[in-house]
């Protein structure tokens, strides 16, 4: 998971991490519209990995990437994940299905687990150690699912994780019942590159007009995404550009570690 890129060769020593939720937004979006049989864009997720690897050869010098897989694409793209670990990086969970955790008991959240790791492991033949909850929401007051994860993973992203109350043990990492786990959360890296001047930032888009979007999402289903939308329509490729933007200039020299929506209010 830990790679240095050649950006940061001036200071050699601060580790640096690159993360992806390797997931098909368009068959989560439509399951969670309660769509019994949506489809997965296999060549846009094949072309995806492909415009990443590349980026990291061109710019981190090949170093391993993080992929957070969920498992109903690993069982769709087996050839994929495998392909994507045969390259040297890492398959690490994003959970059975798109799904947010808090929604689960702790018998479903452990059953979930277990078939995403064995899906994940009956493809590259190693167990992931690493875990993040879909939408990287697990809420402060959920008394479950760090104890499950604990058992099961040596790291953890879930950004939320900070909220919850638990042990201190060391090195970041925290005591779930008898186990630990290491948090590897995206709050904390502002303080970790504040000091070289690199601010750390995301960018959250909702539904956007690209010709991806309108080819891929059924017609019908446009009304009712839009309804959920505080805005009522999808966004512009521009708008997304805008706030990346900002974030990469001046303008924004004293924001870090945030999270900015940019989806009309979902
Ligand atoms: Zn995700």
């Amino acid at each position: 998971m830990q790679m240095t890129s050649k950006c940061l060769d001036t200071n050699s020593k601060i580790p640096f991490y690159f993360s992806v939720d390797f997931e098909d937004f368009y068959y989560d979006t439509n399951r969670r519209l309660g769509n019994p049989n949506p489809s997965f864009k296999l060549a846009a997720l094949k072309k995806s990995y492909e415009i990443i690897n590349r980026y990291s050869d061109q710019f981190f010098a090949g170093r391993r990437i993080t992929f957070f897989v969920t498992a109903v694409l690993a069982r769709k793209a087996p050839d994929l994940i495998q392909k994507i670990f045969n390259d040297g990086h890492e398959i690490a969970c994003h959970y059975n299905f798109h799904d947010n955790v808090d929604n689960e008991t702790a018998e479903t959240f452990s059953d979930n687990l277990d078939i995403a790791i064995e899906t994940l492991h009956s493809i590259t033949g190693e167990r992931p150690v690493g875990f993040r909850a879909p939408n990287f929401a697990i809420s402060a007051d959920n008394t479950f699912a760090y104890e499950e994860l604990a058992k099961r993973f040596k790291y953890d992203s879930s950004y939320k994780t900070s909220e919850h109350e638990s042990q201190i043990l060391k090195n970041g990492e925290f005591l779930f019942g008898d186990n630990s786990l290491k948090e590897f959360y995206i709050y904390q890296m502002p303080y970790a590159f504040g000091k070289i001047n690199i601010r750390v930032n995301v960018i959250a888009p909702g539904p956007t007009n690209t010709r991806m979007m309108l080819k891929n999402t059924p017609e019908t289903m446009h009304e009712e995404i839009k309804a959920s939308i505080a805005l009522k329509r999808f966004g512009e490729p521009s708008e997304i550009a805008n706030a990346i933007l900002f974030f990469s200039s001046d303008l924004s020299s004293f924001v870090t570690g945030q999270v900015l929506r940019v989806d009309g209010g979902m």
